[in-house]
């Protein structure tokens, strides 16, 4: 096609055209053509009706930001054989004032990144262009309108007049809403605007333009087109692309594209309008036509929540060949691209354009039912099946509803649109700073405003929920809420917000900022008040065994991915459970056994607490072991239960590791109480809290050192286990201890403590008389301990990572206090993940590597497995399948996302290649 570039090289061709039937590049070309460039392009192979257009590539996004943007020298000339190629196309002319062409101007990141960047419709409109659009399309408020909101876009986005810190409205919103009460002393819709009001608009629009920047509004087209692209490019810095990258893990160097096109027309009249629509429900899953659109309407409109749209099945009746043409492209776009689209389409008097497709986004539960129900179809295989659903999102399966009888006392007092599923309740904030500094208290927050935009993003991160009283479910609130997967509901119509007073009005009732509400965001309604909320269905049938499976579609679909799942999966998931309930839950969730039983965990609760705090302040062995004798029936007692559940699962049971500083008594109400059952003087306890006081308790006395220290406290846990044991065996239940020593950079740390289990274990067997099966390993978390593995595996029969304290002691990074600049860092992308959410492959990686290698060396058939808190995040799941461990170890309701992801490694393994 016409810009083709003579020299050879692919970084020389900058822009690809598509129109007319044929284009340039292809939906595989993403990274290079950004997701709405390559879809576009896709599609107008495939023979749907998209305008024609070109598109700039990510690559010049690249250049501008390592050129002091600048752009490459090649890319006027392309920009200008583009604007040539539409012109011939179209038969008008840039800054014609005969038949002027329009172009719409529009990001395009690889991963859509819904209302994260700017988008400029209807340029090249100018005071003459706008006459010639008048008279060419004999309608001359059609061509007013165009040109207000040309002036009104780029007005926001080129030039920045937006709202200024502390401003709830948007300044031309401002301008609108005056103008329609000067002259018709009501708050019309912007449809009943006349062309001369809407001549009114761009002049004022001008104005304040010209007020807020000191400079005019361009009349060039070129100069247009220009500014623009800039905006585009320069978007892709801006603070909501930013913090939406940073949540996202999208990286900055991917950069946006920039595509161009003609533009089509929604708002020419009654048999005109837009709407943007998915393949299936993208909040429930359901295979039915879904969506809105809007009359006499552009793009934009139905997106930013002003009006209010209408379901898209209601378009057969307004226009029902457009419709028609409508549900086969639905059937077409399913066909060719394999996934539930989210398509974007205008109706220029009756005939249909298409300007966007991509995958849709979607909830968890959506998620699920979509891969389940396309491989019913047969339009994707089970392994596919498995891939469809982010391993991230599968926790909204898991989420919470009301209380079913909390909610039937409840009152409504809105209906809204579902929006986002699940269900939230807490107190209301119209602002989203307000949102995360009430947030940052520890309340639990709403997010309610009329509708939100994306500098709300931070506040709908901060919420519990997400209320509006306008808009529809593909506002940018809905969109956005489904993704995070916060419960939504938007246009709840009857809610009268006003920012000035901070109050909700409804049913006439009046809610001041601080009260509570409590929304449904998969029946889309609004209650007063605080409700409890209840699990999901899935953890009803699974966890509380309140509902029978057959009655629930959720949990069939849910049970048939991890099924799936299991089929392919290398990598064992087990759970980290320090109690019998734990150990029941995990196991429903598939978990193959314990991964880490933090003993210390036992003590938190109760009575239990004191008999800790006896151990640990005990000043001599007699006083010490006095408080083990008062420890040991708990941890057996819980063991037995663990067992029983684990029903010969493997259990790893690490050995008390409480850093100080979490179980010493420290206030003196705490100090006083513990006197007092102790019997003994309260100075007494203060004296050896005293004594005790660590300056760096997670560096101090902890782990296996208390041990080391004092041998009569693993003495007294390696009876706990090995009695518990022989009584559970005895009942002719497998039971399948791992002993597992933590904190061990040394070997002989590993030898002393391993030469206590097995002389309790040989003790208790003989008094039981029974056979016990067990394995003694220990936990890599400190660097010496991965560096000397291949000594340390001379006795450790397994090693599990744990990666919290790995992280903590290889970054010299404190796990408690990492707070206060961490954030700094993900900013400044230092670090691109929280490294004690996701490991930090190359450092920490590293050295699990390491580690590994030696510690195979030395005993080929080690057992590894991970414990740390990144056992269940997927890129960590990932890694560990990598490495080749033999289980990852998460909390229970993290088991089957762990599963998913771990079943997702093995095909992405495949897929590249490199399958085991
Ligand atoms: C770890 O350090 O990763 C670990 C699992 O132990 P804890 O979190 O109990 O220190
Ligand atoms: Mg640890």
């Amino acid at each position: 096609m016409a810009t083709k570039s003579k020299s050879s090289g692919k970084s020389s061709k900058y822009v690809y055209l598509f129109g007319g039937g044929k284009a340039d590049g292809n939906g595989t070309q993403k990274p290079l053509l950004g997701g709405k460039g390559a879809n576009l392009a896709e599609m107008t192979r495939i023979g749907l009706p998209v305008p024609p257009g070109f598109t700039i590539t990510t690559e010049v996004c690249t250049y501008y930001y390592d050129n002091r943007k600048s752009y490459p020298k090649a890319l006027e000339a392309q920009v200008k054989n583009g604007v040539t190629f539409l012109e011939n196309q179209l038969g008008k002319k840039f800054n014609s004032l005969d038949k002027p062409l329009l172009v719409s101007v529009r990001s395009g990141a690889r991963d859509s990144m819904p209302g994260m960047m700017d988008t400029i419709l209807n340029l090249g409109l100018n005071d003459k262009t706008v006459l010639a659009l008048a008279r060419y399309s004999n309608n001359e408020r059609f061509a007013w309108d165009c040109y207000r909101r040309f002036v009104q876009m780029y007005g926001d986005v080129v030039m920045g007049v937006q709202k200024r810190a502390g401003e709830d409205h948007e300044p031309f919103e401002i301008v609108i809403e005056k103008l329609k009460h000067e002259r018709h002393h009501a708050d019309i819709e912007d449809t009943k605007l006349s062309a001369q009001d809407l001549q009114e608009l761009v002049a004022r629009f001008k104005k304040l333009i010209v007020e807020r920047t000191g400079k005019e509004f361009p009349q060039d087209p070129w100069k247009q087109l220009w500014g623009a692209v800039g905006a585009v490019f320069g978007s892709w810095m801006n603070d909501r692309a930013i913090v939406y990258r940073r949540k996202y893990n999208i990286p900055a160097e991917w950069g946006t594209a920039v595509n161009v096109q003609a533009m089509v027309y929604g708002n020419t009249g009654e048999n005109s309008g837009s709407g943007v629509a998915f393949t299936r429900d993208p909040a429930t899953g359901e295979k039915v036509f879904y969506g809105e659109f809007l009359i006499n309407a552009q793009g934009e409109d139905v997106v930013a929540g002003v009006r209010t749209p209408e379901p898209v099945a209601q378009l057969n009746k307004h226009m029902p060949a457009a419709f028609k043409e409508l549900e086969g492209i639905r059937q077409t776009l399913e066909k060719h691209f394999k996934d539930v689209q989210d398509f974007e389409f205008t109706i220029e008097d009756g005939k249909v354009f298409m300007l966007q497709t991509r995958n849709g986004k979607r909830t968890g539960i959506a998620a699920v039912r979509f891969a389940i129900e396309m491989e019913k179809e047969k339009l994707i295989d089970w392994k596919t099946a498995i891939t469809r659903v982010p391993a991230e999102q599968l926790d909204q399966v898991l989420a919470p509803i009301f209380d079913r009888n909390a909610v039937k006392a409840a009152k409504v007092i809105a209906k809204g649109l579902p929006a986002g599923p699940g269900a939230a309740s807490g107190k209301l904030y119209l602002n989203a700073d307000r949102v995360v500094e009430a947030a940052a208290r520890g309340e639990k927050v709403l997010l309610v405003r009329n509708e939100t935009s994306p500098e709300d993003l931070r506040g709908m991160i901060a919420a519990e929920g997400i209320l509006t009283a306008k808009g529809g479910v593909s506002s940018h609130a809905a969109l956005v809420a489904r993704q995070m997967g916060k419960v939504c509901v938007c246009g709840a119509a009857a809610l009268q917000i006003d920012y000035a007073a901070k109050t909700v009005t409804v049913g006439g009732a009046t809610y001041k900022e601080g009260d509570a509400l409590s929304i449904n965001g998969t029946a889309g309604e609004v209650y007063a008040g605080l409700i409890d909320t209840a699990a999901s269905e899935v953890v009803q049938v699974l966890v509380e065994k309140s509902l029978d499976g057959k009655e629930s579609r959720t949990y069939q679909n849910f049970q048939k991915l991890m099924d799936w799942c299991s089929k392919v999966t290398r990598l064992q998931v087990r759970t980290n459970a320090d109690n019998p309930e734990q150990t029941a839950n995990a196991v429903a969730f598939g978990a193959t056994g314990i991964g880490l039983c933090r003993t210390e965990h036992m003590f938190f609760e109760g009575n239990r607490i004191d008999a800790m705090r006896e151990m640990i302040l005990a000043n001599n062995v007699e006083e010490r072991k006095a408080a083990l004798a008062k420890i040991l029936p708990y941890q057996r007692e819980d063991f037995v239960g663990m067992f029983t559940e684990l029903k010969g699962l493997p259990a790893t049971i690490r050995f008390l590791d409480p850093p100080l500083h979490e179980f010493l008594p420290n206030d003196e109400a705490s100090q006083n109480d513990l006197a007092k059952k102790m019997g003994v003087p309260v100075q007494r306890i203060q004296q050896r809290v005293k004594e005790l006081h660590e300056f760096n308790p997670m560096l101090g006395f902890r782990g296996c050192r208390l041990g080391i220290v004092h041998s009569e406290i693993s003495e007294m846990q390696s009876r706990a286990v090995f009695e518990a044991a022989a009584i559970v065996q005895k009942k002719g239940i497998k039971v399948n201890p791992e002993i597992m020593i933590p904190l061990v950079g040394f070997k002989k740390e590993l030898d002393l403590q391993v030469a206590v289990v097995h002389r309790v274990a040989a003790e208790v067997q003989k008094e039981k008389n029974v056979k016990l099966k067990y394995l003694v390993g220990t936990m890599i978390e400190v660097p010496r301990g991965a560096l000397t593995a291949n000594e340390i595996a001379e006795t450790a029969q397994f090693f599990s990572f744990g990666t919290n304290d790995l992280t903590q002691t290889t970054l010299g990074m404190s796990r408690d206090d990492s707070g206060s600049f961490l954030p700094h860092y993900q900013e400044q992308e230092i670090v691109k993940r929280n490294p004690f959410e996701a490991i930090d492959q190359t450092g920490v990686g590293q050295l699990m590597q390491i580690a590994i290698e030696k510690g195979r060396k030395t005993r080929p058939d080690i057992k590894l497995g991970i414990c740390g808190e990144h056992g269940g995040e997927p890129s960590s799941v990932e890694f560990c399948h990598r490495l080749g461990l033999t289980y990852v170890s998460c909390s229970p309701f993290r088991v089957p996302v762990a599963r998913l992801a771990a079943a997702q490694a093995v095909l992405k393994e495949v897929k590249a290649g490199k399958g085991r």
